[in-house]
């Protein structure tokens, strides 16, 4: 996610530059909306809410001045409502589907389509409130709780901040904090922890409320009962959508409808946790290695 992060850290400190205040914070979020590097068609469309079907045909993508292709014939057909774990080694090009998907950059070759509307062809703003994103290290802005979680929907009355909260096991924690959800994040977010910005970028995923949310698990540890909080979470928000999560987790990749296995960039092994684990491949392999014995056993 490093490169997401980054691209939306050049919007971010355009936005800084403008120091806006409170009532502004509409056209400050606009500003996020606008990915540097690509551009709109003067015919783009606005397919309004999507169910959330996802294609991606023969997809191919090299970063400027690499070698070698980050992403290279991917293809992968995702119905609406479905959950996709993507899994594989470091550098497998995991972060680069996802940041395509969210047209932070445009394949070289191929198409990415939703809903069946190539998404090239979309109004970017129409494609960012339809794609709603969880990174292991989410962007706060040094305001209150309340203004970080209206970027998820800048109209949000009081009673749905909390139950957007609540639903992202995030209540309990703002309430204890000095001045709840007036109280400032600080400089991103450093007066939280890990499991609690996770859970802000969750409650606001929840009051944007888009079909389609990306996910990047976080690999660190938390703690038991943290770790149990961000999955209830994470539960919440995938319901009724569609979900495309960097797993690291074996249970969130055991709840996954399929399982993309990736390496140097292409897909080498696709199906359900059974289908993959009978094949006795990289994605068996993976699950022997990294997961003990116990973790096997209860998923
Ligand atoms: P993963 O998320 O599976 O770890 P990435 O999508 O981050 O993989 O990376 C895929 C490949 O693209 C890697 O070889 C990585 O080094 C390269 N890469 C990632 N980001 C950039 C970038 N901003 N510029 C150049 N190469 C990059
Ligand atoms: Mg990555």
């Amino acid at each position: 996610a490093g490169l997401i992060i980054g691209r939306l850290e050049q919007s971010v400190s355009f936005a800084n530059r403008l120091s806006v205040e409170a009532p502004k914070l509409r056209e400050f979020f606009d500003v996020l909306q606008t990915a540097p590097q690509v551009t709109e068609a003067h015919d783009a469309i606005d397919p309004g809410k999507v169910q959330g079907a996802i294609e991606f045909r023969h997809v191919r993508y090299a970063y400027p001045q690499a070698d070698a292709c980050a992403v290279s014939d991917f293809n992968l057909s995702v119905k609406a409502g479905q959950t996709v774990a993507l899994v594989g080694p470091s550098g497998a090009g995991k972060s680069t589907a996802l940041a395509l998907l969210c047209r932070l950059f445009d394949p070289q070759a191929g198409e990415i389509l939703i809903d069946g509307h190539e998404i090239r062809q979309w109004r970017l703003e129409a494609l960012r409130r339809n794609i709603g994103v969880v990174f292991q290290e989410n962007l706060l802005f040094n305001r209150s709780v309340a203004d970080n979680l209206r970027i998820g929907n800048p109209e949000a009355t009081v009673d749905e901040l909390r139950r957007a909260a609540a639903d992202a096991c995030a209540l309990e924690f703002i309430e204890a904090l000095p001045q709840q959800f007036a109280t400032p994040v600080g400089e991103r977010g450093r007066f939280l922890s890990g499991g609690q910005r996770q859970r802000l970028a969750i409650a606001q995923v929840l009051l944007k409320d888009p079909a389609i949310v990306v996910f990047d698990e976080a690999t660190s540890a938390l703690d038991a009962q943290t770790e149990r909080l961000v999955q209830q979470a994470m539960q919440r928000v995938r319901e009724g959508r569609t979900t495309l999560i960097i797993a690291h987790r074996l249970s969130t990749i055991r709840h996954a409808d399929q399982i993309v296995y990736m390496a140097d960039g292409r897909i080498c092994e696709i199906g359900t946790f059974e289908e993959l684990v009978a094949r006795q491949g990289h994605f068996a392999d993976m699950v022997r290695t990294q997961f003990s014995e116990k973790e096997r056993q209860l998923g």
